[in-house]
């Protein structure tokens, strides 16, 4: 898989070292890193972006409640702050965070600005977006009051996302 260069990370925020896979034993949360930066052949550029909310292979992971309350709040946000910019978010099977994709913003301050603008909605929400049968494959399964409580834990540590080893 092509990559951006590192020059190019660097101006957007990231720190270069960061870019793939990184042993997990080292990961700290809550922390966003960028997975990768793919140039496409017409001259967009995908950025894969991971949100990652509790330490692996601790006990401390999303319940499913609130990781799937979280992933709504995070499709809406994202595509409400950033159309056409905003691919996909996808929640870590592991529960450990979310999987961003988008296309053509991978400056890292809008992206975290974003995450912390929707953080806020959250704890202002009074219901989930998109919770209900026409819209959502288990509807009855969210968790806002959890994803409340994720959201304040990630808003109160908003000052380490960048360290993400
Ligand atoms: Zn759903």
């Amino acid at each position: 898989m092509m990559s951006r260069a590192p020059e190019d990370v660097a101006s957007l925020g990231w720190n270069p070292r960061h870019i793939g896979e990184i042993d997990h034993r080292q990961l700290k949360a809550p922390s966003i890193k960028l997975r990768a930066a793919i140039p496409c052949p017409g001259g967009d550029t995908i950025y894969c972006v991971d949100l990652r909310v509790c330490r692996p292979n601790t006990d401390s992971l999303l319940e499913l409640g609130a990781a799937h309350s979280l992933e709504h709040f995070l499709l809406e946000g994202f595509q409400q702050r950033l159309p056409g910019g905003f691919v996909s978010v996808g929640l870590m099977g592991c529960q450990t965070g979310f999987y961003l994709v988008l296309l053509n913003e991978g400056r890292r301050q809008i992206i975290e600005d974003c995450v912390e603008r929707i953080l806020h909605g959250i704890l202002a929400a009074e219901h989930v977006p998109y919770a209900n049968l026409a819209q959502c494959g288990n509807w009855v399964n969210h968790d806002p009051s959890a994803a409340k409580r994720v959201a304040r834990k990630l808003l109160a540590e908003r000052a380490v996302w960048r360290e993400v080893t």
